[in-house]
């Protein structure tokens, strides 16, 4: 259920690599419980401001939170036991393991339900029981025993959401979900995210406009390093500077 309550907020987070400003001045706020994209032309700045929002990149200037929470000086591992979890890039799905054992690796990771299998006695079975409902959550099932280098490409992209929900995610950033597929995987993906989306908080970076308008609440436009634009879609969308800098209309 979204609420008006910001999950993560970023104030005033800029960038600057060796003296140019690849993002200036961003303050963005990414209210709980809903989708939200983050688009913009080729070089606006997404990805950097991604990287910051996961700590992969320490703002040059700016503050961000989590959940109230100060996560300006932390790294990218404390931010993901905080629940803030970035998918497609912690998450290499081993090629050779079956898909059952990378969700069981993924689930041995530090990470708060982890902590909980360690305390328990029987922590096999419960973390078999744990990995399968996860195969299960991404419509895996039938290829639990598959290695995962004879997934298709997009089954592939839904194993890694697989690893990354291993660690329990209250908000997930999501890096072009559905860069390089063909339209049924588009579909196969955008089901899952809505799936996944139920109790969690998304953020995603994403170039197909129908896959933004199809399944997210908030989108803010980002071009050369500032926000442009923030709203809904049908808002963005009929923003004349945004039709101008994104759309080229
Ligand atoms: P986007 O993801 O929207 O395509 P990026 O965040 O990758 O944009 O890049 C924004 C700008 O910052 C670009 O001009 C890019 O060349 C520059 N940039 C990104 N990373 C670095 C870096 N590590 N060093 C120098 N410049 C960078």
């Amino acid at each position: 259920m979204a609420s008006a309550t910001p999950i993560l907020s970023a104030t005033g987070i800029t960038m600057e690599f060796r003296g140019f400003v690849a993002v200036k001045d961003v303050t963005l706020s990414i209210r709980e419980g809903t989708v939200h994209a983050l688009i913009g032309p080729n070089g606006a700045g997404k990805t950097t401001v991604f990287n910051m929002l996961t700590k992969f990149l320490t703002p040059t200037r700016g503050r961000i939170e989590f959940r109230g929470r100060d996560i300006t000086a932390l790294k990218p591992a404390e931010v993901a036991r905080l629940g803030l979890v970035r998918s497609f890039q912690i998450s290499a799905v081993f090629p050779h393991l079956t898909v059952l054992d990378n969700v069981r690796v993924a689930l041995q990771r530090p990470s708060r339900l982890a902590t909980q299998f360690w305390r328990s006695s029987d922590v096999l079975s419960r973390l078999d029981d744990r990995a399968l409902e996860l195969i299960d959550a991404v419509n895996l099932s039938p290829y639990a025993h598959l290695p995962a280098v004879e997934l298709s490409y997009g089954r592939k992209r839904a194993l890694e959401i697989a690893t990354t929900l291993a660690l329990d995610p209250t908000m997930l950033l999501l890096d072009e979900p559905m860069a390089g597929m063909g339209h049924e995987d588009i579909g196969r993906i955008s089901d899952l995210i809505r799936r996944i989306a139920k109790g969690r908080t998304i953020l995603m970076v994403e170039h197909n406009l129908h896959v933004v308008e199809d399944l997210c609440d908030r989108v803010t436009v980002l071009a050369r390093g500032e926000i442009l634009a923030d709203g809904s879609y049908d808002e963005v969308s009929a923003d004349p500077r945004v039709r101008e800098a994104y759309m080229g209309t």
